[in-house]
């Protein structure tokens, strides 16, 4: 019986349900180091270092460690933990870890427990596996991790043994970054310096801004007994064929459909663990497309937000496994159907205790938030092509564009009011600073904006950057990605963008203008600046693709093209400038983004050439020898041309479709090899794409799915559409 029959028989004794009464509270973070934790496992002095180390980043000398490094494992033993790891995110976009016990021998043999100072702080996993686009190479073989104290350490007790783990960031001997973490958290510096700086204008009392993250997690939930029989979901994350359903998404009924079964004890399982780490978790829905769900915490600090999110996918796959589920994160498993996002919806709050992108309350408060929402627009505009960049990847291009997905074009939807006020501010602000100005500062926006803005009549869900009320959502991140990289990027952005405003409000206030006169002329010549980065109209529509080009803003489709933008020479200065990224960084990531295209096309390409080799064709000429029977067998029993004609032209059909099969695996793997023997890593990642995916991908998927709806079904090896998305 081929796997797709076992898988299916076996479906049916599947039911787990686990019964979950504790209250989120009793046991919410009770595997973290929080601050209260820490409190009661350190001394006074560790306590107080620590603290301040978090808020102020500042460094924490050695003694210090080691004392907090005896705290932390007396707690981590008191709760059954053996082993430590630093937690780590290199750039291969999954979290990596190293484990190492607590247990040592003394210099005289005698075992004990023991986790130093040192230890904790710095440690050199062995790195030469994870990608380094040549930085490692060129400069010192080796790299380290270091403790990040502004994320809580934390246990994972998921699958065997209790681990506690470290946040970290991981750099080379010489300095340059090889995660994710590092760049994230000088921007966040970054952004900090220069948002402390504008927010100065407004409230001398506001000394830390700090930017804030609440993602939006969708994935797919699939039988892992139907997942184990769909080599494509095993190795790529998606399925390359596949015929769509007789019912997809069109009735819509999923959407507000109650959460089958199964699904929901998985969903109760893993939110459960993710509440004994901390992760403040709020939602949990269907989503629009069969089999496709979201779950959403409460905002965070960015950083920590970051570490939850990448915490999170890696506790919802292990959990699945408990329940004999799988977790489909790509951002495209199934052609015809929605993909998975992962919205970041960001602001700054400063520590006043302000959210510097909600309205204010008083024609004050209203200007700083007029500032910080018209230097994110600028910010936006100006960067477009690197906030485009800092999304791409091989599975994210499958969905930018498609079904319910934000288009590659960078606008911003702002809605119908707040577009009002920034045309009176375009077209009041004249010369003079007079009554008309002040009259419009003391607009009372804060009550009518948010009250516009929830409204769902006002809100945009084709934009890829849309504000809401409160915040911006970031909707063009993928599903898999990790938010550190779209995150650092619009964090500098908004960080650069900051900077110059200041500039030239001062340079204005130097010239002898009134501060208030000074900010709004600013305002207003930014606003003219990036106007044609706001769009209010459905993003997805043909007209709009249209427009966006008379407009001059870029739609880059593709992933090796979207990169160019990170090495170009705005984006060296930028980075540069901000202290994120040295060009030889940059040059490194760039590097190592197309490196993970190219493998990621090529493995899929290899698949799809193997499944088509093994698994379709022998199925399809199988039938086409029955048919070739059955009409041998009509023939003999002496029934004329006519009668034939229907059988004959099926065989032909099926014919002509394994033909187009055979001919594209073997087009196909002739065009990899031409692509292998290119040697600059930008042009074989162009290769793949147009000669490899974009020449072979699809047309081969059709006839693939055209056999899939023309062989026996019992002789089709691959689950199928309806069968993978429907039954659980
Ligand atoms: P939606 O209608 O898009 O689901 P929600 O109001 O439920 O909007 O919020 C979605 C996400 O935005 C949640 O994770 C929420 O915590 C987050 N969010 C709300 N306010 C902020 C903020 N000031 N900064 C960052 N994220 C925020
Ligand atoms: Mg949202």
């Amino acid at each position: 019986m081929s796997l797709r029959f076992q898988a299916l028989n076996s479906l049916s004794a599947k039911n787990s349900s686990n019964e979950y009464s504790t209250k989120i509270t009793a046991i919410f973070a009770e595997n973290v180091f929080t601050s209260q934790t820490a409190r009661s496992f350190l001394s006074d002095e560790a306590y107080k270092s620590l603290m301040a180390s978090i808020k102020s980043a500042q460094k924490i000398d050695r003694s210090m460690a080691a004392q907090i490094a005896n705290g932390l494992r007396a707690w981590a033993e008191s709760k059954g933990v053996t082993h430590f790891t630093h937690w780590f995110q290199p750039l291969t976009g999954t979290t990596a870890e190293k484990h190492d016990s607590f247990f040592t021998l003394k210099s005289d043999g005698t075992p004990i427990e023991q986790f130093e100072g040192d230890a904790l702080v710095q440690q050199e996993p062995d790195a030469s596996s994870f990608p380094s686009g040549g930085i490692r190479a060129t400069f010192e073989a080796r790299g380290y991790t270091a403790w990040d104290p502004s994320s809580p350490a934390f246990i994972m007790d998921i699958g065997y043994g209790k681990t506690l783990c470290i946040p970290t960031i991981f750099v080379s001997y010489t300095g340059e970054s090889l995660d994710y973490k590092a760049p994230l958290l000088k921007a966040l510096e970054a952004l900090n310096k220069s948002a402390v700086d504008v927010c100065n204008y407004f409230d001398k009392n506001i000394t830390r801004v700090t930017p804030t993250l609440g993602w939006e997690q969708e994935y797919f939930v699939v039988d892992e007994g139907l997942f184990n029989a769909r080599p494509d979901l095993v190795m790529c994350g998606r399925t390359v064929f596949g015929h769509s359903p007789a019912k997809g998404q069109q009735l819509e009924d999923h959407y507000f459909g109650s959460i089958p079964e199964r699904v929901y004890a998985f969903m109760r399982d893993y939110e459960n663990e993710s509440y004994k780490l901390g992760i403040p978790l709020r939602t949990r829905h269907n989503e629009v497309a069969p089999a496709q769900f979201e779950c959403a915490p409460i905002f965070e600090e960015v950083n920590v937000a970051v570490d939850h999110n990448t915490l999170l996918m890696d506790v919802m796959t292990r959990v699945a496994a408990r329940h004999g589920l799988r977790v489909l994160l790509h951002e495209k498993p199934f052609a015809g159907i929605n993909g998975s996002g992962k919205h970041n919806n960001w602001s700054m709050a400063t520590d006043t205790g302000v959210n510097l992108l909600a309205p204010g309350k008083t024609p004050k408060t209203n200007l700083m938030f007029l500032t910080f929402f018209v230097n994110t627009i600028k910010a936006v505009h100006d960067y477009a092509d690197l906030l485009r960049a800092s999304i791409a990847s091989a599975s994210n291009d499958f969905r930018l564009g498609a079904n319910e997905a934000p288009p590659a074009i960078i606008s911003v939807f702002i809605g119908q009011y707040l577009t009002k006020v920034l045309q009176d501010v375009k077209e009041r602000v004249g010369g003079k600073f007079d009554e008309q100005d002040e009259s419009m500062l003391k607009m009372d926006i804060h009550r009518s904006i948010p009250e516009l803005l929830m409204d769902n009549t006002d809100r945009n869900r084709t934009s890829p950057f849309a504000f809401t009320g409160n915040k911006f959502e970031f909707r063009a991140v993928g599903s898999t990605a990790n938010c550190a990289n779209p995150m650092t990027v619009l964090n500098t952005i908004m960080a650069a963008t900051l900077k110059q405003f200041k500039k030239d409000v001062d340079g204005l206030i130097e010239k002898g203008e009134k501060k208030e006169i000074a900010i709004l002329h600013t305002i207003r010549e930014y606003i003219v600046g990036s106007e044609k980065a706001l769009f209010e109209g459905d993003g997805y529509s043909a007209e709009w693709e249209k427009e966006a080009e008379s407009r001059g803003l870029a739609n880059v489709k593709t992933t090796p093209l979207a990169l160019d933008a990170m090495v170009t020479e705005k984006s060296m200065k930028l980075f540069t400038d901000n202290n994120i990224y040295s060009h030889v960084e940059l040059e490194a990531r760039h590097e190592i983004e197309l490196e993970k295209y190219i493998k990621k096309v090529q493995i899929e390409s290899r698949l799809m050439a193997e499944l088509a080799t093994s698994h379709i064709l022998p199925a399809a000429i199988k039938h086409q020898n029955t048919l070739i029977e059955n009409l041998r067998g009509l023939k003999e029993a002496g029934l004329d041309k006519e009668a034939l004609a229907r059988p004959a032209a099926t065989i032909k059909k099926l014919s002509t479709h394994i033909n187009v099969v055979s001919q594209h695996v073997e087009e196909m793997i002739e065009a990899r090899k031409k692509c292998n023997s290119l040697t600059d890593t930008r042009e074989m990642a162009l290769a793949y794409c147009s000669d490899v995916k974009e020449k072979h991908f699809d047309e081969l998927r059709y006839h693939v799915d055209k056999l899939e709806q023309l062989v026996d079904d019992k002789e089709w090896y691959l689950p199928k559409y309806r069968e993978i998305l429907f039954l659980r």
